[in-house]
């Protein structure tokens, strides 16, 4: 086929879209066995620039086989840690090579500008070395069972463990879900998103190449409604990891359960970001304007309700609105685009909507920036004043560039607000008092916590949500300990029993 792929891209990438898709199963690229494929398209154009395959049941039904013989063949858990790790390593490695690639992949996929891209297959290949070095880690423990008794506890592999992703950062997901499974002995069945299937189906090959033996690491792609309750409910998958929607999450978590299944869910967020009088405003107000610049605030812990003092809140507006009004709109292409279009025309919809239901229920514009011409999927970007826990854009996660400010008075009142959600990812304290940044961190209800800084996140340390954010932790030994099942074993030393 031709694509409408932008010129500008590099040879291999255009061969990549061109050439035919398959699914990773069994080591092998193969087509769907309905033989239908799905469209990918540029967000910046609506252009076709791909067809992948569109899978269905018998898909998941091959992949989840392909994936349960090579645990059971010991394909996987029958190497040494110390091979393991070599081969994790060396999937980072091959995706340091193909970085610039993949970032062009990301940014004709997602939407996401090159500038930014650049910064996902460098975390995919943080995570595969982060697990790389738990593999020869995983240790179980000699308890104390008396003398006539030997007693040890063995950390055994769960088995098959389904990750399904969300589209926003596709190749990030595919890794941090892929390391720990691996690291710990599992073996693999990916899911991308529909709307960003191409650098997962990149990382497919990658993992082939690294040497991981086939059936390791399993993708099959399709319509999540589909593949995912079929993936969900195997009998053979013995763990769900899932990044995405609350309610997609909520039902995974219903499947999952009546299988007795464990789940980890990754889920979405109404992320607070806290600005105090005392705080350095404009650095503040540039990190604002940052994270909604950044994939257009299609990221899970975008601090979308900030929340100002009332003594700083017009200078804070002022200075965000004259960095937005800089804010350069376009293809994610172009290496002078700082904010690219959302990641389809339904979302494109969806986060339009909210802006318009907002300003019906008294929100006001202070800054509405404005969009190029012709095709893509843009949305300007806004900020919102007059806005209140109340109203929908501030209870519901918009996922594009769209934030409202709610100003406070007093500590107390700004701790009541943040926390005044079924959310609970992350949150943002910004201010020069230490005390006042420990004592709201250790008040604030989310999974992370960021002061005088926003959206730093290392691989050792657990990342995940309270309340509707998720169950679970992603990230550090956290996520690890997750892969694993315990196993006692007693010895008889007396030989009498
Ligand atoms: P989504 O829930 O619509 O889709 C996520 C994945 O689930 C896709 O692969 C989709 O095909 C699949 N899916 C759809 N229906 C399914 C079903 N019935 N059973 C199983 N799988 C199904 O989410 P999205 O729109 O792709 O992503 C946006 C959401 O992801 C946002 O809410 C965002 O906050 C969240 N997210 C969270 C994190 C985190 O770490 N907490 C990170 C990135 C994105």
């Amino acid at each position: 086929m031709t694509t409408a792929a932008p010129a500008t891209l590099a040879r291999e990438v255009r061969e990549f879209l061109t050439e035919p898709h398959g699914m990773l199963i069994d080591g092998r690229p193969v087509t769907a066995r309905g033989g239908r494929t799905m469209p990918v398209v540029d967000p910046a154009t609506g252009e076709v620039i791909a067809e992948v395959p569109d899978g269905d049941e018998r898909d998941v039904a091959d992949a989840v086989a392909s994936a349960w013989a090579a645990w059971r063949e010991r394909r996987w858990t029958g190497l040494t840690p110390a091979r393991r790790a070599e081969l994790l390593w060396r999937l980072a490695d091959l995706i340091d090579r193909d970085a610039a690639l993949l970032a062009q992949i990301d940014t004709i996929d997602v939407g996401t500008p090159i500038g930014q891209t650049p910064v996902n297959p460098a975390a995919a290949a943080r995570t595969l070395r982060y697990y790389a070095g738990w593999c020869t880690k995983i240790f179980g423990t000699v308890n104390p069972v008396g003398d006539g008794l030997l007693g040890y506890t063995d950390r055994d592999p769960v088995g098959v463990v389904v990750g399904i992703g969300a589209w926003n950062s596709p190749l990030v997901i595919a890794a941090s879900k892929t390391g720990p499974a691996l690291a710990a002995g599992n073996t693999v069945v990916l899911k991308p998103a529909e709307q960003a299937p191409l650098s997962t189906l990149w990382f497919a090959k990658l993992a082939v190449e690294a040497g991981i033996p086939p059936g390791v690491v399993n993708v099959v792609n399709g319509v999540g409604s589909v593949l995912g309750p079929a993936l969900v409910e195997h009998p053979r998958t013995a763990l769900v990891t899932f990044t995405g929607s609350v309610p997609v999450g909520q039902d995974i978590h219903r499947r999952a359960n009546a299988g007795l299944k464990e789940v980890v869910l990754e889920l979405g967020g109404k992320s607070p970001f806290l600005v105090f009088a005392d705080a350095d405003v404009a650095t503040a107000a540039a990190s604002t304007v940052r994270q909604m610049r950044s994939n257009a605030a299609q990221v899970c812990f975008t601090g979308s309700r900030v929340l100002v003092h009332r003594s700083v809140a017009a200078a804070f507006l002022e200075e965000a609105s004259r960095l937005l009004a800089g804010t350069r709109v376009g293809a994610g292409i172009s290496p002078d685009t700082d904010l690219g279009p959302v990641v389809s025309q339904r979302q494109q919809e969806r986060v339009t909507g909210y802006v318009d239901g907002a300003l019906s229920e008294g929100a006001e514009t202070v800054f509405s920036g404005s969009t190029p011409d012709g095709p893509g999927y843009f949305v300007p970007p806004t900020l919102l004043t007059s806005v209140t826990n109340d109203m929908t854009v501030m209870r519901e996660e918009v996922f594009g560039p769209v934030i409202g400010v709610m100003e406070f008075d007093d500590e107390a009142e700004a701790v009541e607000l943040a926390n005044a959600t079924p959310y609970g990812l992350a949150a943002g304290v910004w201010t020069r008092d230490v005390a006042r940044a420990h004592r709201v961190a250790r008040e604030l209800r989310a999974g992370t916590v960021w002061v005088n800084t926003y959206g730093v996140l290392d691989r050792s340390a657990p990342s995940g949500g309270y309340g509707l954010s998720g169950l679970g932790r992603e990230h550090g030994e956290a996520w690890l300990n997750h892969f694993t099942e315990y196993k006692s074993v007693y010895v008889d030393l007396t030989g009498t029993t």
